[in-house]
């Protein structure tokens, strides 16, 4: 049985799309079988992964009127099976964004259950699964309070910048109250430090700062560097764009951590959380 972890912060721009595009590779590539719901619609993980190639057909067979994709199974509650889309990870299976989830936000207001869309389109697909990752938009709209719903676990990743905790006391009241109304079994499974520059001590200081708030950030902490930055534009995770890069390596760091985790607390039995917040 799969265990769902979304990649969270309405803080844009913070690394949510690098780690679950890179994470998801480095996981299917340590034999793990993944899916990557692509919850986002600027579908940045789509074109990460192959964009066109990947929802065009989806888009194409529906004739705009998405009878396919997350959106179909959000507002429609079409199942997601036929969605799903390998990728040039053996391993890696995606499920797009299409244009149509842009309209999902606002149309999910009126539905009946609406916070628990995503999980019903997600829970028939866990035992098909390792591990099932969702990368959430930068909003703590209704797509992510859907992922949030559906999750077992929530990754934070946060960027190694002046003003990364900022944001992050509101996430984890959005957290405990997704916990305390919709699913009281969601853990934080932890905080990702992203785009760390070795070079300054603004890193450092932030480094420390979101250890001492947040007892579960992973040991992992995945630098600044251009490789990450470029992959997308060649449709390919890290690990097949430049597989011995600094930022290769450390999503490989971080991919062992978390399976040795999982091994030793599957989820549910995390213990810990946000400290003080
Ligand atoms: P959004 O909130 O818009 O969905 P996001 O949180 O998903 O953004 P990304 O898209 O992963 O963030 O990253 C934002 C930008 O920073 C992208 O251009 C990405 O290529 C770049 N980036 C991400 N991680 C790194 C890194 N470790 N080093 C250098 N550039 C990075
Ligand atoms: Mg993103």
């Amino acid at each position: 049985m799969a265990v769902v972890i979304a990649l969270a912060n309405q803080k844009g721009g913070v690394g949510k799309t690098t780690t679950a595009v890179s994470l998801a590779a480095a996981l299917a590539d340590r034999g793990q079988r993944v899916l990557l719901v692509d919850a986002d619609p600027q579908a940045n993980a789509t074109s990460a992964l192959g964009g066109e190639r990947l929802s065009a057909d989806i888009t194409a067979r529906d004739g705009g009127a998405a009878r396919e994709g997350l959106y179909a199974a959000l507002i429609a509650d079409t199942p997601l099976d036929s969605s799903i889309r390998p990728t040039t990870t053996p391993g890696l299976f995606i499920v797009p964004s299409t244009p149509g989830l842009a309209g999902a936000e606002v149309e999910l207001v009126g539905l009946m259950a609406r916070e628990y869309r995503m999980k019903r389109a997600i829970d028939p697909l866990r035992d098909r699964f390792d591990v099932i990752l969702v990368d959430c938009p930068p909003s703590l709209g209704l797509l992510t309070v859907n992922a949030l719903a559906a999750a077992d676990e929530v990754i934070v990743p946060v960027q190694c910048e002046y003003f990364a905790l900022e944001g992050l006391g509101h996430l984890a009241h959005t957290i405990e109250l997704v916990r305390r109304n919709l699913n009281p079994a969601l853990r934080l499974r932890g905080v990702l430090l992203t785009m760390f520059d070795a070079r300054t001590n603004l890193s450092r200081d932030v480094e420390v700062e979101v250890r001492r708030h947040f007892e579960n950030t992973f040991r992992a902490v995945i630098p600044r560097s251009v490789r990450l930055s470029e992959a997308p534009s060649h449709g390919e995770p890290i690990q097949r764009y430049d597989p011995l890069s600094a930022g290769a390596r450390a999503y490989e760091e971080l991919a062992e951590e978390l399976l040795a985790q999982l091994r030793r607390a599957p989820t549910g039995a995390v213990p810990g959380g946000p400290r003080g917040t």
